[in-house]
């Protein structure tokens, strides 16, 4: 023992002795500042000075100890923590956490990864200078308790573990890059649990280790740093919006806790399990003053283990009471926030046996100190918010950094004081996920080894693995028993019932090298969360969903898996699986390869990696040998056996060489030279799109709409114009104009001094404003009239309709449906469309509020609503089937009306044609490839209500115009890594670009 811990001890004793009378009367630790240790005067006072009110701070975060030898954020920030005008990048947060590290053994920091555009992800751990020394011991305990089949579920064994450990308090910080203050806070935070020797603080820092990301969101944050850079150096002008935060996505990043796709998320969850952590608590900054959204609302995620729930209750209440003591107006819980969704990043901790948490505290996006106007439902008093915050006030960044801290310390505080208690419910968590096939099951769920879409399959198990779930292999065939479906009680009386429908299979055989998720794992649970159905009740007293009420991982991937609840399943012999091995490869003998298309995204990846190779798609299933391919079949020549095995290998595809090409008509499928279209309204929605074709490895020209109307011919340059959804825009007007150039200033995004990280590898421009411009319209319009393809969906599906490029179809909303991020039926109308290829009658896709597409034989007719119903007789004489007869004159013959379903364009009459120019020629109407089901059949899972205005509409319709096409899509086909059963749609319509008019019918129309 060394000098200085003597010192150490003796002043610990010394402060234990002399802080015992100010103990609070039930015991607990007063927050209070050590008064023997001296505070940093310069420091504290410039505290108080950019604090605009007294009651925004609290005595933990009033004053700043001083030490001789850490250092303060004042290094690094020249200024202290939420000073205004002050934004650090992710680089001086880092620099300050290493000093940190250099000063105290008190600190440690950890490299967790990277991002997609490559800067470093840290953890900061943050406990006593013993903890930190016995951390793998302690690591050791709590990957024990974290898997209790590592102590054969002993309880006793728990408790002495539980005795022994430290836990671990994760907190991040920054994921929404215009949510500013946490950096700062954090860098703060973790001087004062490094530094202050008051008891409050000190037991804090013995008793947890304080693990701290402070920037979640890396490559977003610097780009936020250069725009509030750019503001400080143009203080009288607009400054650009953040249009891109990540590479990828912007708000949606915390919507990723599901599909894992992006690394942010990875690096995360794999640090939070990594240190077996108890609790991961996300700090945000978008609600005055404190919005704990720890209890949040109902509905409560289904698949959560009550003990979390009271652990929310507990913790979300407590803190909120132990903040409010301090005077600090605003601090609340419940709130309008459903618990439903398990995509936020919180929400890993939920999933995996931990305590999910959330802080929205007020950011003023940025470091300015401004004037704050509240809406009305901001500052009303509410039952859950009896002192709510001021309508009016002057809010300050360093406001918001002494919320978060007092929140995080006060919220540290209680977690030690019951880290007993929440370190056994962290075991019986695990405990419980581990026993559930006995208790609540599903014993297992199995992916069959014979699905026919294996690459995607591979895509979903790899999901899997992400979420550190354990995946096994069957090594034999087994068979499991179903569970018994109760019939529905007929209503109609006995004796009149129809004939018995036929009994249900009770058995089901998997053959070997199925795969078997196991629910007996620690992390049964987010596996159980993520592969079952959800159902959001429409009488749900929560009416407004926060996010997607469905997230089936088997519909959205378009794969088999079958909820098992026989737990004879777990007696199966089997294999740990800890990687995906490739896979497929060619088989059979022959002089041209076939590959059967079930829709695999692969296919277009093997399209464009083999640049050579001449692929042909078969319109017609077929036959060869006794092998039967399906329609879209790929046919490939002109590569090498070893290339294309190499190839198929990598992908998951199984190539069959055959003796000769099958006699049905083909066309080519070729690799288009795409243009991907953006906005500078909103890179949100497309920004999955740009993941998914980067994933896939399929090459395109991004460029914003600006750059598109600057193109002098677009088709000599691309085949195919992708347009995603904008979402966000008000409307096709927006994605025309833009923003108003009429006044204020340029919007540059480009990189310059002041804004070095702006543009990373995305797009720029030096004024953000300017849309496409009328211009812009004109030659998206020759673009197609000339061949070309335009793909657009939702909003941009409106943008065609309603700017004529897309005749035949129009575009509704409903007020009154409501489907909100759900999983809903589609139907195959055209399956001879090669945009159809791969895929079977039956379809699942993601839906949200999409618009209502009805398509037309006259331009400009808009299509009644009206369903079967109007078939019926008018009132008059006879019977239901009776012929009506009019008074004194001859009956006459009432002609059979045309039969058309919803999703078809009716006939016109012969007097709507005569002489009438605006009827579209049979082979210039829209083509119907999918619809959405029959209200009975539209919802799979979430929430669909009053799915009536939207059942047997079209979902996707390929529109002639002209020599090209316009492709619209009503659901949203990529999205959140989480739809690959539909990624194929848009993938086909790219591969047979020059080919979409294959297979079309018109021997019915005249
Ligand atoms: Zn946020």
């Amino acid at each position: 023992m060394g000098h200085k811990s003597w010192l150490g001890l003796i002043l610990l004793l010394f402060i234990t002795l002399a802080t015992g009378g100010t103990a609070l009367a039930d015991g607990e630790t007063s927050p209070a500042r050590d008064p023997k240790q001296p505070i940093d005067e310069a420091y504290t006072a410039r505290i108080r000075k950019y604090t605009t009110a007294p009651y925004f701070s609290s005595p933990l975060v009033d004053y700043l100890p001083a030490s001789k030898t850490v250092p303060t954020p004042e290094v690094v920030l020249g200024d202290v923590a939420g000073a205004p005008g002050i934004l650090p990048y992710a680089e001086d947060v880092y620099k300050y956490m290493r000093l940190l590290e250099k000063a105290t053994p008190r600190v440690k920091v950890v490299s967790i990864g990277t991002t997609e555009e490559g800067r470093e992800m840290i953890a900061v751990a943050v406990s006593s200078e013993a903890n930190l020394k016995n951390l793998e011991q302690n690591r050791q305990r709590l990957a024990k308790l974290a898997d209790p089949r590592a102590i054969h579920l002993d309880d006793a064994e728990a408790d002495k573990l539980v005795a022994e450990s430290v836990p671990v308090y994760y907190i991040t910080g920054t994921i929404h890059s215009p949510e500013t203050g946490a950096p700062t806070a954090l860098m703060e935070l973790a001087y004062r649990l490094a530094v202050d020797e008051s008891p409050y603080v000190r037991e804090i820092r013995d008793g947890v280790i304080t693990l701290i990301t402070p920037v979640v969101e890396v490559d977003g944050r610097d780009r936020m740093v250069d725009i509030y850079k750019w503001h400080l150096a143009h203080p009288k002008d607009f400054y650009p919006p953040l249009i891109y935060w990540g590479k990828y996505v912007a708000h949606d990043n915390n919507r990723d806790a599901m599909g894992m796709t992006l690394k942010l998320t990875q690096n995360v969850l794999n640090t939070y399990l990594g240190w077996n952590a108890q609790v991961l608590h996300d700090l945000h900054e978008s609600v005055p003053y404190l919005y704990d959204n720890t209890i949040g609302d109902g509905p409560y995620n289904a698949w959560v283990d009550p003990i979390l729930v009271d652990e929310w209750q507990m913790i979300g209440a407590r803190n909120v009471a132990d903040v409010s003591k301090f005077g600090m107006p605003g601090v609340f819980t419940h709130g309008d926030f459903d618990t439903w969704s398990p995509g936020y990043l919180m929400f890993l901790a939920a999933m995996h046996n931990g305590i999910s948490r959330l802080y929205e505290t007020f950011g003023n996006g940025g470091a300015d100190t401004r004037e704050r106007k509240l809406q009305p439902d901001e500052y009303a008093r509410t039952w859950y918010k009896p002192n709510p915050p001021f309508p009016e006030t002057l809010w300050s960044q360093r406001n918001n950094n002494n919320y978060e801290e007092t929140g995080l310390l006060t919220s540290l505080h209680y977690f030690n004081e019951n880290k007993r208690l929440f370190l056994k419910n962290f075991y019986l968590k695990g405990k419980r996920s581990i026993q559930k096939p006995s208790a609540e099951g599903p014993a297992a769920y199995v992916l069959p080894a014979d699905d026919p879409r294996a690459s995607v399959q591979a895509d979903l198990l790899s999901v899997m693995l992400k979420q550190h779930v354990e995946i096994s292999r069957a090594t034999s065939p087994f068979q499991v028993a179903l569970p018994v479906k109760k019939e529905k009680k007929s209503s109609k009386p006995e004796g009149t019932e129809e004939k018995p429908k036929p009994a249900s299979p009770t058995t089901r055989d998997f053959p070997a090298g199925s795969y078997v998720i196991r629910m007996d794992q620690p992390y049964s649970r987010v596996a159980d969360a993520l592969l079952d159905y959800q159902y959001w009740s429409p009488e749900d007293p929560q009416t407004t969903p926060y996010d997607d009420t469905a997230w089936t991982l088997g519909e959205l991937f378009g794969v088999q898996v079958t909820r098992v609840t026989d737990s004879k399943v777990l007696a199966v012999p089997m294999e740990r699986v800890t990687e995906l091995r490739p896979f497929g490869g060619v088989k059979g003998e022959g002089s041209i390869f076939a590959i059967d298309n079930h829709a695999e995204p692969a296919l277009a990846t093997l399209r464009y990696r083999l640049k050579e190779a001449t692929i042909d798609a078969a319109e017609e299933p077929f036959q060869s040998g006794d092998r039967k391919f399906s329609r879209g079949t790929f046919l490939i020549r002109g590569v090498s056996r070893s290339d294309l095995d190499a190839a198929a290998k990598s992908l998951g595809l199984q190539p069959i060489a055959i003796a000769a090409a099958p006699q049905v008509k083909t066309h080519p499928i070729r690799a288009p030279r795409i243009a991907y279209v953006h906005t500078w309204i909103s890179t949100q929605s497309e920004g999955w799109w740009r993941l998914a074709l980067d994933n896939l490895q399929i090459p395109y020209d991004y460029m914003s709409t600006q750059a598109l109307a600057k193109i002098a011919d677009l088709n000599a340059k691309y085949d195919v114009i992708l347009f995603p959804p904008v979402t966000g825009s008000t409307g096709p007007n927006a994605i025309v104009q833009g923003t108003p150039t009429a006044w204020g200033n340029p919007l540059p995004w480009m990189n310059t001094t002041e804004t070095p990280n702006l543009v990373g590898k995305n797009d720029s421009t030096p004024d953000m404003r300017p849309g496409l411009g009328w211009d812009g319209l004109a030659k998206l319009q020759g673009f197609v009239q000339n061949g070309g393809v335009l793909l657009t969906a939702l909003d941009t599906a409106q943008f065609a309709i309603s700017t004529g490029l897309a005749n035949g179809v129009t575009s509704s909303n409903s007020e009154k449906m409501k489907i909100v991020g759900s999983i809903v039926g589609t139907r195959l109308v055209d399956p001879a469309s090669p945009i159809a290829y791969g895929y079977d009658e039956k379809v699942s896709a993601y839906c949200d509020n999409g618009p209502i597409f009805s398509v037309t034989s006259i331009l400009g007719a808009r299509r009644r609503h009206l369903g079967p119903e109007i078939k019926t007789r008018p009132t008059g004489r006879g019977t239901k089937d009776d012929p009506d007869f009019v008074v004194g004159r001859p009956a006459s013959e009432v002609p059979d009306e045309p039969e058309k379903e919803l999703w078809e364009a009716p006939q016109p009459t012969d007097d709507q044609s005569f002489n009438n120019p605006r009827v579209i020629p049979p082979a210039n109407r829209a083509r119907v490839i999918l619809r959405y089901a029959d209200s009975k059949d539209l919802l799979i899972s979430g929430l669909v209500e009053n799915g009536n205005d939207i059942a047997q509409h079209p979902a996707v319709v390929d529109v002639p115009s002209g020599s090209g096409h316009v492709v619209l899509f009503s659901i949203n086909p990529v999205y959140r890594g989480e739809t690959e059963n539909t990624y194929s749609l848009v993938l086909n319509t790219l591969l047979s670009f020059d080919s979409l008019n294959a297979g079309r019918k018109q021997a019915d129309e005249k």
